[in-house]
């Protein structure tokens, strides 16, 4: 429970971030009189993302999540379909293809970080498997490389749930590139936000024409308006999933102002990893290991590992009591209340230990060093306490 009201020192986990302009485009946005979806704003953000992520098509949804579900219902996924998503991620990475009916087959993590451990995923291929949906955790890669010519080899479908992957690259390539079909996030708590938002990166240039039609309610009127088309009219199944131009406004503001907010990100993680870098060599907790090379992060987390689930909660419960919140992360799927019962059986040991001991550390662009500092010194006077109790 928060302490209400809150403290004058009470640090957040995150504050959502003005860069400057964000008010400003929504009045210019206002004042051009059009607030619906796919208006100059939206035009603006999805073409940055054509021109310097080079996605064949980029669709401006109104979250990650209809990202999410506008992959699903592309890829025609039917009832009983498999899809395979790693365990530790958020529910819409599963939610999105469980709407459609698919059977949800769970990978594991890797051993030393929570994205999906792509040496077991052949193991998990059926005759039913239609897609695999890596997440790139914390905005690090995964193998996509081997998942690629796995996902190749027999015929499958990738989605990229690049929510929290904005300005991470692999391999010189950005993400959300990879997969035919990827979804990144605008949420709050995302490097760069428009409140609520996402995107659609169609990859693969022979699903951008249906993805545009199932983004404007399935209609042709995308199409229409180009003047590619007679009349407009129903041609296919759809939703709304276009964000209205006062979030695009305020995306645009972010991602004209990204190089600052990636800069300060960069510089607040360095700072945590030099700090709690020599407790983790001591073995007191772990960090998640540095990226792969050829892998480029941006930043978007600061995790680390306790040796336990009763000592997580505990340094969460002591932070909190020096009025600092930080939070732990996902609670398994494949454990889930929804899910279990549906679940095959399968133990994901890897995926479960990061349920039980990862916290996040706030991280947010108007963290100050001070407040930095007292997080640090915090987590410091924790372990000192603790040792001395076991002594
Ligand atoms: C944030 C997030 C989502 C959902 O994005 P929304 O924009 O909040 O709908 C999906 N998957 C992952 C891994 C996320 O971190």
């Amino acid at each position: 429970m928060l302490p209400s009201p809150l403290p004058a020192d009470f640090i957040p986990f995150n504050r959502p971030h003005l860069a400057g302009p964000e008010l400003e485009y929504i009045r210019q946005a206002a004042a051009a009189g059009k607030l619906s979806g796919n208006g100059e704003f939206t035009r603006r953000c999805q073409q940055f993302f054509e021109q310097q992520y080079g996605i064949a098509k980029a669709l401006l949804t109104t979250s990650g999540t209809a990202a999410l579900e506008m992959a699903a219902l592309l890829l025609d996924i039917q009832p009983d379909d498999e899809v395979i998503v790693p365990s530790y991620t958020f529910t819409s990475t599963a939610n999105a293809f469980v709407l459609r009916g698919a059977r949800i087959v769970f990978a594991d993590s890797c051993p030393d970080h929570p994205n999906l451990d792509v040496a077991q995923l052949e193991a998990l291929i059926t005759p039913r498997t239609r897609a695999i949906v890596p997440v790139h955790y914390g905005g690090q890669a995964c193998d996509m490389a081997a998942l690629l010519a796995l996902a190749e080899r027999h015929n499958l479908w990738v989605v990229e749930d690049a929510a929290q992957a904005i300005e991470a690259s692999y391999q010189g390539r950005s993400l959300g590139t990879f997969g035919h079909l990827a979804a990144f996030s605008f949420h709050e708590t995302k490097n760069l936000s428009a409140g609520e938002g996402g995107l659609l990166a169609v990859n693969d240039p022979r699903l951008a024409a249906r993805a545009e039609i199932i983004w404007e309610k399935g209609t042709n009127r995308a199409a229409f308006a180009r003047g590619e088309a007679a009349r407009y009219e129903w041609v296919d199944v759809g939703s709304s999933f276009l964000p209205s131009e006062l979030n695009a406004a305020y995306l645009w503001a972010q991602l004209e102002s990204r190089k600052i907010i990636q800069q300060r990100r960069q510089q607040l993680w360095e700072r945590y990893a030099a700090a709690l870098g020599p407790l983790a060599a001591a073995g007191t907790f772990q960090l998640l290991p540095a990226p792969p090379i050829g892998t480029q992060p941006n930043w978007h987390l600061f995790a680390l590992c306790c040796s336990s689930r009763t000592e997580r909660d505990a340094l969460l419960a002591y932070l909190l009591r020096h009025h600092i919140l930080a939070v732990f992360h996902y609670l398994p799927l494949h454990a889930s209340p929804y899910y279990a019962p549906r679940h095959d059986g399968r133990l994901l040991p890897n995926a479960d230990r990061f349920g039980q001991t990862l916290i996040r550390l706030p991280l947010y662009h108007d963290l100050q060093f001070e407040q930095q500092d007292r997080i640090i010194r915090c987590i410091e006077n924790f372990y000192k306490r603790k040792s001395h109790r076991t002594l």
